[in-house]
């Protein structure tokens, strides 16, 4: 059996193949860049890197298109408060959103799509729905007539709700109990001050939905593989992306639909007002690791609640640690034991669970099963030992985060861990003790092993 991915369309798990040849298109709704990325948006980002990692090791090629949302009602009210050009605000958080990338190891998709750059193709499209008879001109902009097209309601139950019966809706996010007619084009008011193109649709700007159709169909095609973001995405805009681009070309849109839950923080949605709001920032100052971030983000399964807390995080450093100290012990390695089939089983056994629906911690503990029975056989030879590091590594291009520097002992500690070895020759073993209190004080510890003191970091 091949990869199995849950497919929001049919709320099932269903067998994903590319609709054409090897290829995967995927289309990723990208960050809206008014502010720095919080760590629940990172969530959703690092899980699009996991599958995005994984298609590739399945060895398919990835066409993964991500936009980013650089005009929206939230874009503007920011630069409106900050007293700035839109494209000053939304430079900065960009760039601001790729080095946190950057950090946490996350791939650059193939293809980045900023919405401004787009808007020829946007009125196009509006003006196809037009056509269709799908959309309407209302004194304040042009709108989707949902009450028209009649399959509204793919993602997300509308039953009981009558469609467009409940008027029409300007802002671009709004609550599903209250299904509108839903905006395409929004012409001019002051609130936009310079922001505005002149159009065949009136002076005016975009709405949220229409942007991600235009720019995934102009970059995928009308019909591709996988449009994948946060839960939060699927109503009102998956929902009417759906409704646009099937609504303009007749063809099914997207063929599997992938959403990802959110993360919240001890048990509690993120705000500003309850001091548990963080961005990547905030939790590096307080001297996490972002491969820990990332460990951590990845290390659950997408479609469970993440609770955040610092008590995890703490406790994935560790779990980085030993995998670090392990992988670096696999390099001094050359005694007698053989590990025969054990590899090749935990490879299997890595890729059955990543292909259930990307069954994360399932794959995990594989890997650590895989690492303590090994630290259980004692010191393999030279060649299973590369072996099991080169298995490591491979997999660790889906994960990206084993990779690590090899841990260097400072000349204070190692001269401290010789003392140490004087002492004990000399069997002055409460001495030994007191100079392994120190050594623990600069941050690392001693293992007696029978080739002599080991030192690992703490
Ligand atoms: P935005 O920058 O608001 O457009 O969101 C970027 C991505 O983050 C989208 O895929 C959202 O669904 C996702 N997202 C927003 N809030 C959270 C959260 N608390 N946890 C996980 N993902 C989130
Ligand atoms: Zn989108």
């Amino acid at each position: 059996m091949g990869l199995q991915l849950f497919n929001s369309k049919s709320r099932e798990i269903e067998e994903f193949k590319p609709l054409k040849g090897n290829t995967v298109r995927m289309y990723a709704c990208g960050p809206t860049v008014y502010g720095y990325a919080h760590i629940g948006n990172l969530r959703t980002f690092v899980w699009i890197d996991l599958l995005r990692r994984y298609l590739k090791y399945k060895g398919y090629t990835l066409e993964h298109v991500m936009n980013i949302t650089d005009v929206d009602d939230k874009t503007i009210k920011r630069c409106k408060k900050e007293k700035k050009a839109l494209s000053e605000v939304t430079k900065k958080y960009t760039k601001a959103f790729f080095e946190d990338c950057d950090v946490l190891g996350i791939e650059r998709p193939e293809t980045i799509t900023k919405a401004t750059e787009h808007i020829k193709e946007m009125v196009a499209l509006v003006e196809k729905l037009k056509k269709k008879g799908l959309a309407y001109d209302a004194d304040d902009g042009v709108y989707f007539k949902v009450a028209d097209y009649k399959e509204y309601g793919t993602l997300v139950q509308l039953a009981g709700l009558e469609a467009g019966k409940s008027g029409r809706v300007k802002a671009d996010e709004y609550d599903k109990d209250n299904v509108q007619d839903f905006v395409l084009w929004k012409l001019w008011d002051k609130d936009d001050g310079d922001v505005f193109w002149e159009t065949s649709l009136g002076k005016g700007r975009p709405g949220w939905h229409i942007e991600c159709s235009a720019m995934s169909m102009k970059y995928l095609g009308e019909h591709f593989d996988i449009h994948i973001g946060g839960v939060d995405l699927k109503f009102p805009h998956h929902e009417n992306e759906i409704a646009q681009s099937k609504g303009a070309t007749g063809k099914d849109f997207v063929h599997f639909w992938l959403h990802a839950e959110h993360l919240v923080v001890d048990g509690k949605k993120m705000a500003k007002s309850l001091g548990n709001y963080y961005t990547l920032r905030d939790i590096l100052k307080k001297g996490y690791s972002a491969k820990a971030v990332r460990w951590l983000f990845l290390s659950h399964h997408y479609r469970q609640l993440l609770n955040f807390t610092f008590e995890g995080l703490k406790g994935t450093e560790t779990t980085l640690k030993s995998f670090y100290d392990f992988l670096d012990r696999l390099d001094d390695m050359n005694g007698k034991v053989e590990i025969k089939g054990m590899v090749k089983k935990a490879q299997q056994d890595f890729e059955k669970h990543m292909d259930n629906d990307l069954h994360i911690s399932e794959a995990l503990a594989v890997i650590f099963d895989l690492m303590h029975e090994i630290n259980k056989l004692g010191e393999l030879t030279k060649k299973d030992a590369a072996q099991v590091k080169e298995f490591f590594y491979k997999i660790d291009g889906v994960l990206g985060v084993l990779d690590h520097e090899k841990v260097e002992i400072p000349d204070d500690a190692q001269q401290l861990v010789n003392e140490r070895e004087d002492a004990r020759k000399k069997k002055d073993f409460a001495g030994a003790d007191k100079i392994r209190d120190k050594i623990e004080k600069l941050g690392y510890v001693v293992e007696d092993t029978p080739k002599g003191p080991r030192v690992k970091q703490l």
